[in-house]
């Protein structure tokens, strides 16, 4: 049994929905469960569509309308039979959601989110699996919230692995044996049925998910790129393809800033030894990246990796005691209670740095929190900027005349917070 997962851009046109049906065509079969994104952009437009419906803006209309409009186009190049009874079943999700945003606004702002967004995984393996169907590849389309379950932390769901384990096998694994499946990635369900989201960018997550319910052999991501590469080739000219990585270091290239696999992906898939391919779903024959087991010369290549869109907080007492025990412990019990992902940090006798993602909307009631008991002085935009493996060498010219703010070095891992 195989997992295959297809992110937004696989899917983000007629042309690439046909390239996936090629590579289906030629790799696919029963013993397969695909897992499939939101097309294209829809993920970002649907954003956009929760919050002006949950301010009561009437431009919920106008943005409804475009992510229809560009779901339509598409239905029309690929399924121009209006007749597929698949074809009603994408209208009736249009109409759920234009029905949905009629209601009055009542809960809080990441539920909404969660019931909105949701809706670009439907409409994509709505139209994937029909026009698979129509196009003579058979499957089954399967709506994954019947097997994901979560907790109710909306927009970033905590997985409930056993229930989700059980369901997984007891519903899904028989069917998939006889037919391949098709599915979404992202979305889960709670246990009082709402949908609630595995974060952006989840569907990889939820392949591993799937793959660890099934003892799949193997996932398979399909990308626009070659495989993962040590450094991103618009910034680093030199980079190249990583063949082999193990499942350590693709935890933590993912977790540094690496965006071509979801940090979350791996565990699963490590705890039950299931490789991870990363492959190009523009040249399916080439070999990709294998994640599992590396030779130990793989694994030392060096990897550069650019995590943007960071927040460098200089936190001091305010009566310029000691950061220590007490006061490091309340500032973490806050970082967690907002759910703050800390990158990278830093202590001295009176001041503590901390590196986080530039979070609109955790920030602000983060740092009201703080301003109660310290001075915290904000540094944005900054740069995470990593490189591992590091071998001892001058990088000052990867700086760009940037000033670092940061620096931290172990024996194997050097990381700068650079101002921009
Ligand atoms: N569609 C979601 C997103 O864009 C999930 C994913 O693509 O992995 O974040
Ligand atoms: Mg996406």
């Amino acid at each position: 049994m195989k997992v295959y997962k297809f992110g937004g851009a696989s899917v983000k046109d007629a042309e690439a929905v046909r390239n996936v049906a090629t590579i289906l065509k030629n790799m696919g079969g029963p013993d397969l469960l695909v897992v499939v994104s939101a097309m294209g952009k829809t993920t970002n437009s649907l954003e956009r569509l929760a919050k002006a419906y949950s301010e009561n803006s009437t431009e919920k209309y106008s943005l409804f309308s475009e992510i229809k409009s560009f779901h339509d186009g598409i239905i029309a190049e690929l399924l121009p039979d209006t007749n597929v009874s698949a074809f009603d079943e994408i209208e009736n999700l249009f109409i759920e959601l234009e029905c949905d945003l009629e209601t009055p606004v009542e809960s809080d702002f990441d539920q909404i989110y969660d019931q909105i967004v949701s809706y670009g995984e439907l409409f994509s393996t709505k139209i994937v699996s029909a026009y698979l169907n129509a196009f003579g590849i058979k499957n089954r389309w399967m709506d994954a919230r019947n097997f994901i379950t979560t907790d109710s932390t909306f927009r970033e769901g905590k997985v409930n692995w056993d229930t989700t384990q059980r369901l997984i096998e007891q519903k899904l694994s028989p069917i998939v044996r006889k037919q391949m499946v098709i599915t979404q990635g992202f979305i889960a369900k709670s246990a009082d049925n709402l949908t609630v989201t595995l974060g952006r960018e989840g569907s990889d997550y939820s392949a591993a998910i799937f793959a660890f319910g099934l003892q799949a052999e193997e996932v398979c991501i399909w990308k626009d790129v070659a495989g993962v590469m040590n450094g991103d080739p618009k910034l680093f000219p030199d980079a190249i393809k990583l063949n082999a990585l193990s499942y350590p270091r693709a935890i933590e290239m993912a977790f540094y800033g690496a965006t071509v696999i979801h940090p979350k992906t791996i565990q699963p898939l490590q705890s039950k030894h299931i490789p991870l391919y990363v492959k190009s779903f523009v040249n399916p024959q080439q070999e990709g990246t294998c994640v599992g087991v590396a030779k130990e010369q793989e694994d030392q290549i060096p990897a550069y990796i650019v995590k943007g869109n960071q927040v460098l907080l200089s936190i001091r007492s305010r009566d310029f005691s000691f950061i220590v025990e007490e006061k490091l412990s309340r500032l973490f019990d806050l970082f967690a209670r907002f759910q703050i992902k800390v990158n990278l940090m830093q202590n001295s006798a009176i001041s503590f740095s901390v590196c986080i993602n530039n979070d609109e909307r955790k920030i602000p009631a983060l740092l009201s929190q703080l301003s109660e008991e310290f001075n915290v002085k904000e540094n944005e935009p900054v740069t995470l900027f990593t490189i591992s493996n590091y071998q001892n060498q001058d990088f000052s010219h990867l700086l760009n005349g940037r000033k670092i703010l940061v620096e931290q070095r172990t024996r194997t891992t050097l990381q700068w917070v650079l101002q921009g």
